[in-house]
């Protein structure tokens, strides 16, 4: 029997905020940590593979899975929909491997309700005018995607208090040990102990 079950992170931020390159470099470099993989309707941007990535579903696949409960959060992000498997994460979270969900704050809410004891990062810019310089320099999105990005930037910031911990990352290797730390200090939650392997260890 594994000492623990998995800890549930959700990792969240406007995009531009770095936290899918915060995400994978802290995947990269703690042991039994893992990034969950989500489905969605969206279409793969250029480097980007299916099944590493995202599973890239069509909009009815995405509804049947609705349909069947598959999902543990699902939301509609900027036109495109996208879902988290609530099987793959049980199945995480009982074997004991601590997950990243990086969701949006729609998402967030719904596994703040399904999930107790999941712990909720938000990933702060240091400044709106940082954020859109970010954005801007990616290249990858037209002028009017900027527009909207930033526009539910505000929105998602104005949200805030739906998470535990904030991280503002000006400085990347810093803002990469504080969510090392705030990792590493879950983990040893009490509340994540299997009773059962306390009491084998006991006997
Ligand atoms: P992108 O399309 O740029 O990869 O992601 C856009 C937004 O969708 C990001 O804020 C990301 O966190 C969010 N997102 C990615 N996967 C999921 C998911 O499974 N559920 C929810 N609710 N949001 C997601």
């Amino acid at each position: 029997m594994n000492a623990r079950n998995g800890a549930l992170f959700v990792v969240s931020a406007p995009s531009g905020a770095g936290k899918t390159t915060l995400c994978k470099a802290i995947t990269e470099s703690m042991e039994n940590l893992t990034h969950s993989i989500s489905y969605t309707t969206r279409k793969p941007r250029p480097g980007e593979l299916d099944s590493r990535d995202y599973y890239f579903i069509d909009e009815d696949r995405f509804r049947t899975m609705v349909a069947a409960g598959d999902f543990a959060e699902h939301a509609q992000v900027h036109g495109n929909r996208y879902g988290t498997s609530k099987r793959v994460l049980d199945d995480m979270v009982h074997d004991g491997i601590d997950v990243i969900l990086d969701i949006d704050t729609q998402g967030a809410r719904q596994i703040r309700a399904a999930y107790e004891g999941a712990v909720f990062i938000f990933i702060m810019p240091p400044s709106l005018a940082i954020l859109e310089e970010r954005l801007r320099n990616r290249k990858s999105d037209r002028e009017e995607d900027i527009r909207n990005r930033l526009r539910r930037a505000i929105d998602e910031i104005r949200e805030y208090e739906l998470y535990d911990y904030i991280v503002v990352n000006r400085d990347f290797d810093r803002a990469l040990s504080e969510l090392r730390s705030i990792i590493a200090a879950e983990r040893c939650r009490t509340k994540l102990l299997k009773s059962g392997w306390i009491e084998d260890m006991l006997k």
